[in-house]
């Protein structure tokens, strides 16, 4: 068995499709979303749409699905960030926003694997695993040997028995008794400086999982988001990968 595991996807149709024809080639059986479908890039319809016709294993709800799904106010948002969620919203369907904010915080596959967008310890918050230090609250909600999460764009193994995996990870194979949380990266806009698109694949009979960078067309990305009067700042961090 193997899985695509990706998220942060964030409405880059172009950075999306690219990842799936790599898992496709790569021979994946299953797909599994650590949420963030929408938010920042120019595709948010077209991009619920694949995900939704892709029918992943389990996707769990991110922060940015959350905003966009719901009419919540957005306090200590700037104006700027603000403007891209009432545009995201502008876009979807009643129906794609509905699906959006009924997607659960976190799931359990089997008896192996958890997922969840942002923390274990309070999903709901959106909180950020960036070291292993943020991440022993979260380790102390996990019950299953291996936690796949995404929110930071930042790809990353942390072995709460061992040494932390960082960005540059090929692979990582599991120990028994160890329990680990990992970062797929980002799908539509990575913050590791590797502009490329990101997502791991997991095989659990050989308790490995492998790091999987893709390049799309950047170009293409930007000029939408110009098009479609979204800030400036989310079309020139693409091309920094930050
Ligand atoms: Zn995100």
């Amino acid at each position: 068995m193997k899985y695509a595991i990706f998220g942060d996807i964030h409405a880059n149709l172009e950075a999306l499709t690219a990842v799936l024809s790599e898992a496709e080639r790569l021979e994946v059986d299953k797909y599994i979303c650590t949420g963030d479908i929408v938010g920042y890039n120019a595709d948010p319809r077209e991009c619920v749409k694949i995900i939704r016709d892709l029918q992943p294993e389990v996707i769990v709800r991110g922060n940015h699905d959350d905003y966009a799904g719901t009419d919540i106010s957005l306090p200590g948002f700037n104006p700027q960030a603000a403007n891209v969620v009432f545009w995201t919203r502008n876009q979807l369907s009643a129906e794609d926003r509905q699906w959006l904010r009924e997607l659960p915080l976190n799931r359990t596959t089997g008896s192996s694997t958890t997922i969840v967008h942002a923390t274990l310890d309070t999903p709901g918050r959106w909180g950020y695993v960036f070291d292993k230090f943020s991440a022993t609250a979260s380790f102390n909600y996990q019950f299953t040997p291996v936690c796949f999460f995404g929110h930071t764009h930042t790809p990353v193994v942390f072995d709460k028995f061992g040494s932390t995996k960082n960005g540059d990870f090929k692979e990582a194979i599991f120990e028994p008794g160890h329990k680990y949380m990992i970062n797929a990266g980002s799908v539509g806009q990575p913050r590791d400086g590797d502009n490329r698109a990101a997502f791991v694949t997991y095989e659990p009979e050989k308790k490995k999982v492998s790091l999987h960078r893709v390049e799309y067309d950047i170009a293409i990305a930007q000029e939408k988001i110009r098009k479609s009067n979204l800030p400036e700042r989310c079309a020139e961090r693409l091309a920094r990968g930050h």
